[in-house]
């Protein structure tokens, strides 16, 4: 009734798997939430993939999340004459305002913010670190560079500049047309791409107001040097390996993958790993040795979800890929080095009401006589509580709210159920009884963990902890 793993899995819809019966494939599969990547598509492709998962859910009567992702302001270059240029090494190549389509010696850059962040000696970055510039001369409207890696150049690919910050919003036109879209059909979660700085999640908070839980992708090297104020304003947060990887050298990405890991953990944030994790299921229906143990590091640190891309997005093996994924996750999960690995760095809790019941919570479920745990939960704080002690034992995450059961959808171990809301103390605790024994996870006279927050409904004061043991049925 409820999945043999606590890892969730994120998989992204695309061409390759936005079809009703393929997102339903999926989601039978194991997936929990699926990614909308606004980077690609039109709007009512994204519109249609969000009808699909919720008729998916409303079949397998599990809550799915659904999560927006805002391209954010990726900097490019303009298009070309001839669609791409084949730059030769050292040659010199201009970048300038001229809107006017490209040629071998030089392309448009529509971005006057990033030649005043250039100065000579600055190399660019162009197409994830495929073609690398270096700037030998620049102004506020044009730079001249020497070309230090060569190859090829088409239209509107990416450029960064690395280690800087660029002053810019973090949200461009696109981002902002597209956010109200995806809060106008009701998505879950909303991330932004390219955060900067901590003014950027502030404002995209301002403007989402508690319509959807909002997550910063963590893929600049300012967002890594500013992590804890950014964490600070979000729900949940991704380690973007991708581009993370194209301003850091590749050597830097697992401890930054470490760094994000422990900060989000310290918190009860949710943290994805995400990108590349099954790269060449793309085009193969086995992974390499390499991905498979990705994926397993990944679950021995703890990683709240673990995303696919282009695998289930594009790739000609999008079922076979959600499927490896799962089958990795939970062998992971049967070694029984796991849950030492997993919490070689517990969380210390905080000295507060919640955490003196979580505590408590943490303490009883030690006991192998307690057979699973409940956190009823309004918004989501008392579950996520839960969800931070990283809990061996089954723990429901009950709520009157599908929006907070979809959100929670994406939080290590938790099996979000929608319930009537609790007229009272006992009502609640005979819901829990009943939904653990429904899923099978309280055997006769096991004993219920419950916490909650009384009065029920108001949000952050996790208060109480309650036992209850499943009837004897003899
Ligand atoms: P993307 O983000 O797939 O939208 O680029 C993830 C990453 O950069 O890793
Ligand atoms: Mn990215």
């Amino acid at each position: 009734m409820i999945r043999a793993r606590k890892a969730r899995m994120v998989a992204t819809l695309g061409p390759a798997s936005r079809a009703p019966d393929k997102v339903l494939a999926l989601a039978e599969a194991g997936v929990d939430v699926f990614r909308l990547n606004f980077s690609h598509g039109v709007q009512e492709d994204h519109a249609r993939a969000l009808e699909a998962v919720r008729a998916a859910e409303a079949t397998l009567g599990r809550p799915l999340g659904a999560l927006a992702d805002l391209q954010g302001p990726k900097l490019r270059i303009g298009a070309f004459d001839t669609g791409f240029v084949s730059l030769e090494p050292h040659q010199s190549f201009r970048l300038d305002l001229d809107p006017t389509p490209g040629d071998q010696h030089r392309v448009g850059l529509p971005h006057p913010q990033l030649f005043k962040a250039m100065t000579p000696g600055s190399v660019l970055l162009l197409d994830d670190g495929k073609v690398r510039l270096k700037v030998t001369r620049c102004d506020d409207h044009s730079a001249d560079t020497e070309v230090l890696v060569a190859g090829k150049l088409s239209d509107r690919k990416g450029i960064a500049l690395p280690g800087s910050v660029i002053p810019m919003a973090a949200m461009t036109d696109k981002d902002h047309s597209d956010l109200n879209f995806a809060l106008r059909i009701g998505v879950d979660w909303v991330a932004l791409s390219f955060v900067q700085r901590p003014a950027d999640m502030a404002d995209l908070r301002k403007l989402v107001q508690g319509r959807a839980a909002v997550m910063a992708k963590i893929e600049k090297p300012s967002a890594l040097a500013d992590l804890e104020a950014i964490l600070d304003l979000c729900d949940g947060v991704m380690v973007a390996r991708g581009d993370l990887g194209v301003e850091l050298e590749p050597e830097e990405v697992p401890p930054a993958q470490k760094t994000i890991l422990r900060a989000a953990r310290r918190r009860g944030v949710p943290v994805i790993v995400a990108t590349q994790m099954l790269e060449s299921m793309i085009t193969s229906a086995t992974p390499t040795r390499a991905e498979a143990s990705d994926v397993a590091n990944a679950v021995y640190e703890g990683a709240d979800a673990l995303m696919l891309s282009a695998e289930t997005a594009s790739g000609q093996y999008p079922l076979e890929s959600v499927r490896m994924m799962n089958r990795i996750i939970e062998r992971t999960e049967r070694d029984p080095r796991w849950p030492g690995l997993m919490d070689a760095e517990h969380p210390s809790l905080e000295d507060d009401d919640a955490d003196a019941i979580v505590a408590a919570a943490r303490r009883a479920a030690e006991s192998s006589s307690t057979a699973c745990l409940v956190a009823f939960t309004a918004r989501g704080a008392s579950a996520r509580r839960m969800a931070r002690e990283r809990p061996l034992q089954p723990v429901l995450a009950l709520t009157p709210s599908p929006d907070t059961a979809r959100r929670l959808a994406l939080v290590w171990g938790l099996e979000p159920r929608v319930v009537r809301d609790p007229t009272d103390l006992e009502d609640m605790t005979s819901q829990a009884v009943e939904e653990a024994v429904r899923l099978g996870v309280a055997p006769p006279l096991g004993r219920i963990l419950i916490v909650a927050g009384v009065p029920f409904g108001s949000p952050g004061s996790t208060n109480l902890l309650r036992l209850a043991h499943a009837p004897w049925k003899g």
